[in-house]
């Protein structure tokens, strides 16, 4: 059963407790970070469904009246970064920064939020330095034979509470460096916080810092630059299953030894996107990116709402027969909004009110349900039957039409996939010519339509025939 107090309480699965629990924020703020993009290539979908699902949870946390602070690092050094530069003979700056771009630009396509901060791990070495500094101040890490420093595992005894692990457990693989001499170390499990420089694989990028000339490691990155920008504990921290063991494992052991406090209230992680039972990714050749999708004609909301549209905890199976079921979704939605904006009609029923009512009771309990993400559709699509029965009888008046319409709105601010936006931006005297070409048409004078026609298609729109008779669209 659904909760029915308008002060329903957002409830989210954390996965170092395995409970589902309330968010609370301190000082009327919730610190959110998002593990980001290696900015070697393209995103793919599977990242993407990732990134659309921090998005619903930060348009969520705002819905429900929070202000969120988010920070999404950006890996701009790491193996890939090194290698693609030293092939393509340039500075990892020039290698990077369209893919950098690339990425803002299908975050835009995507309707995804700007997060507040999008710190490039090249810009924030020094913090990374300091905390290693730290580390081996209080015993926590050490220098290696080579010169690299590892974190030293055995010094942080809940290593492994995250991902339920326990240290006699792990993998001799753990520490997630697949290149780290494990000879080097004095624990196979123990993780690199530095990687000390090397020519042959590094070209000419390296970094000077008190112990020598190097990079730092992937996973000090996330946390200097976590507790840099939003303090030393941090109230949500999400990523991909993938991220949970070892990367957020390391965060928890490096950040905590360095504070000596608590680095997350709440773990949030997003199960993967799957083609044919495996997780899409470069390594397996098995991706789509953004941009392959437009070019075979679909659209950043019709994506986005595939990626939402299964909750975040299950798998998500990516087809293109998927993906063109989520576009006859969203044109169903789409249709009811042309549907609502033209109607003039006086005639109404009692009951819309209530309805829409009950409805966002409804949508607004299902996402507070560990966003319930098919509940809250479900209840969409319910309210979108009944709006068109209403509608097919002859019920609707222009204030229901309008009430629902603003509700859809509201709605809206979470899914961030219906066309409210782009409806708005047409200037008034172009939708002053359409309604004069609708005039004449009714008046057989074809001339003057065809005349407006042509002013309408010069400013950049054209006319597109919908069931509920012709609108503007930008060309
Ligand atoms: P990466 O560039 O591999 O570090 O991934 C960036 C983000 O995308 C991380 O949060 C990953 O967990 C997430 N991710 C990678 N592959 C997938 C996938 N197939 N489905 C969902 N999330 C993914
Ligand atoms: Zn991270």
């Amino acid at each position: 059963m659904m909760e029915k107090d308008s002060t329903t309480r957002l409830m989210l699965f954390n996965t170092e407790s395995r409970e589902i629990e309330s968010i609370v924020a301190r000082d009327h703020l919730i610190r959110m970070y998002t593990c980001g993009p290696t900015i070697y290539d393209f995103a793919h979908i599977g990242n993407f469904r990732t990134y659309v699902f921090e998005d619903l949870l930060r348009r969520t946390l705002e819905f429900f009246g929070y202000k969120v602070v988010q920070a999404m690092n950006i890996t701009d050094v790491d193996d890939k970064t090194i290698r693609g530069a030293i092939a393509k003979k340039g500075s990892l700056l020039e290698f990077t920064e369209p893919f950098r771009q690339a990425f803002f630009e299908d975050l835009q396509t995507l309707s995804i939020e700007k997060a507040e901060y999008y710190p490039a791990a090249t810009d924030y070495i020094p913090e990374m330095i300091r905390v290693i500094e730290r580390l081996i101040e209080k015993g926590c890490a050490y220098v290696s034979p080579n010169g690299s420093i590892y974190f030293k595992i055995k010094s942080f005894p809940t290593y492994g509470r995250l991902s339920h692990l326990r240290q006699e457990d792990l993998l001799p693989n753990a520490s997630g460096d697949n290149d780290a001499d494990e000879y080097d170390k004095e624990n196979i499990s123990d993780f690199v916080l530095w990687k000390v420089f090397d020519p042959a694989r590094d070209g000419l990028i390296c970094w000077d810092s008190p112990f020598g000339k190097g990079r730092p490691g992937w996973h000090i990155e996330c946390s200097a630059m976590a507790m840099k920008l939003l303090g030393e504990t941090i109230d949500i921290h999400c990523g991909g299953v993938d991220n949970m063991f070892p990367h957020h494992e390391n965060e928890i052991a490096q950040s905590e030894s360095f504070s000596g406090q608590r680095f997350v209230r709440h773990w949030v992680h997003v199960e993967h996107l799957i083609v044919d039972h495996k997780k899409m990714s470069k390594s397996l050749n098995n991706f789509y990116t953004l941009r392959d999708l437009l070019k075979r004609g679909y659209s950043g909301p019709q994506v986005r709402y595939l990626l939402l549209s299964t909750h975040y905890r299950s798998q998500l199976n990516f087809s293109l027969q998927g993906l063109d079921a989520a576009k006859a979704s969203l044109g169903r939605l789409e249709d009811l909004i042309l549907r609502l904006k033209s109607i003039q009609s006086n005639r109404s029923e009692e009951s819309v009110s209530g309805l829409l009512l009950k409805a966002d009771t409804d949508f607004k309990s299902a996402l507070a349900a560990d966003l319930n993400i098919s509940a809250a559709l479900a209840v969409l699509f319910d309210l979108v039957r009944e709006l068109n029965t209403l509608s097919d009888a002859n019920v609707l008046s222009k204030k229901d039409a309008s009430e629902a319409l603003a509700l859809l709105e509201k709605w809206n601010k979470v899914l961030a996939v219906l066309p409210f936006q782009p409806e708005e931006q047409i200037p008034e005297d172009l939708t002053a010519l359409l309604r004069q070409r609708e005039q004449a048409r009714k008046e057989k004078n074809y001339a003057l339509s065809d005349q407006l026609r042509r002013e309408i298609d010069a400013r950049g729109y054209c006319l597109e025939d919908t069931p509920t008779g012709v609108r503007l669209k930008k060309k």
